[in-house]
């Protein structure tokens, strides 16, 4: 039998699959435990759940699943172009942010083209310019902060695009509008800039990157549903820049790339001002709580800015293991060579208790040895 390489795109070959966070259904299972006494803390979903507006709107929506979808997503265009200044045409729509990041792949990539980013940057960018046989090439981060200044001097004749997680996940590290206003300063307009911001909603300091888009740089800037509007099993992200670019961008997606019922949830989430603001709530307060406690526990964490923190547990796979059997769900790191560390989601503040009890209690166990 010949080897299915010898059929496939070459550049396939190394391409990992993305590691997702563990579900609950399946650590139930392999645990022989109630899904429900489960805490996942391992995907920085949001721990209130959907948008209660959004379930209200997707019920209603789906009367009527026999229609196929606005394949443009009118209305919710129209409602985030209004929500952040913009024109409809500045929108598009993605089957989450990720798939964005798709368009921007057939839109802008070829074989043996560049794309730069950071050392730690979400792993995403990485495996979408792979598939479309581009080279990553990555720049250090020193205490994990990016350095847009080696981004800059990083780029060469043949890089496309510079994607910037703002802030970044998993470290979780934000970087300053007077290092990204003097990167945009000093980028060539013939590189596409993306900046992904799927925890905008969260700073109590947000940089501004859409001015660029309003200057008519060559700039993306992507957002999601997934994070704090709780709708992270509906897919539905999107990204923010000219209309030209949007355009191209266009002309890659399917044509009913966003299902009904996600538009619809979608819009309504937008729209449920009272749920942001209580998860915002909830996650400041747990945030707070997860620091305070690791500063105690004398476990070194990342000083981070979203729903998630970075923490050095010495052994990542073993201690993601034992917290598992303890019915806590994190995120190993080893895709991103951070085997010392686990990324843990902020939750209820009863599910950051019973982590820190379980982390606690496996961390003595540990020191003892
Ligand atoms: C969670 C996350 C996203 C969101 O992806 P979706 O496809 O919208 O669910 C995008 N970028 C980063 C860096 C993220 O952490």
């Amino acid at each position: 039998m010949t080897s299915i390489w010898e059929l496939a795109n070459p550049q396939l070959r190394n391409l990992a699959v993305y590691e997702p966070g563990k579900p609950i259904e399946e650590t139930a299972r392999e645990f022989g435990v109630d899904p429900r006494t489960i805490v996942k803390l391992a995907s920085n979903e949001n721990p209130l759940g959907p948008a209660p507006k959004a379930i209200q709107a997707m019920r209603a929506a789906a009367e009527d699943a026999h229609l196929y979808p606005d394949g443009g997503g009118f209305y919710l265009c129209k409602a985030i172009a209004a929500k952040l200044g913009l024109a409809l045409e500045n929108v598009i729509l993605g089957n989450g942010s990720n798939e964005v990041i798709e368009f921007l792949g057939h839109a802008f990539l070829d074989l043996d083209d560049d794309v730069v980013t950071s050392q730690y940057a979400f792993i995403v960018y990485k495996l979408i310019a792979t598939s479309f046989g581009a080279r990553t090439i990555e720049t250090p981060s020193p205490d994990f902060q990016q350095d847009l200044e080696a981004m800059l001097d990083a780029i060469t004749p043949k890089t496309r695009i510079v994607f910037i997680p703002n802030p970044n996940n998993p470290t979780g590290t934000l970087i300053s509008q007077r290092e990204i206003d003097r990167f945009m300063s000093r980028v060539s307009e013939n590189i596409i800039v993306v900046f992904d911001e799927a925890y905008f909603e969260f700073l109590d300091h947000p940089p501004n990157t859409l001015q660029f888009v309003r200057d008519d740089r060559n700039v993306v800037v992507l957002r999601t549903f997934s994070k704090i509007h709780g709708l992270a099993g509906l897919r539905v992200g999107y990204g923010v820049a000219r209309p030209d670019l949007i355009e191209v961008l266009h002309k890659t997606r399917q044509p009913f790339n966003i299902n009904s019922i996600a538009q619809a949830g979608a819009l309504a989430a937008l729209k449920d001002e009272a749920h942001q603001r209580e998860t915002k709530r909830v996650i400041d307060e747990g945030f707070a709580y997860l620091q305070e406690q690791f500063t105690e526990m004398k476990v070194w964490f990342v000083p981070g800015v979203a729903n998630f923190l970075m923490v050095n547990v010495g052994d990542g796979p073993a201690v993601f293991q034992k917290l598992l059997a303890r019915k806590v769900i994190v995120r190993p790191l080893k895709g991103y060579n951070l085997s010392e560390w686990v990324r843990i989601s902020v939750g209820t503040m009863e599910q950051n208790r019973k982590c820190i009890a379980a982390l606690k209690q496996i961390l003595r166990k540990d020191r003892q040895a």
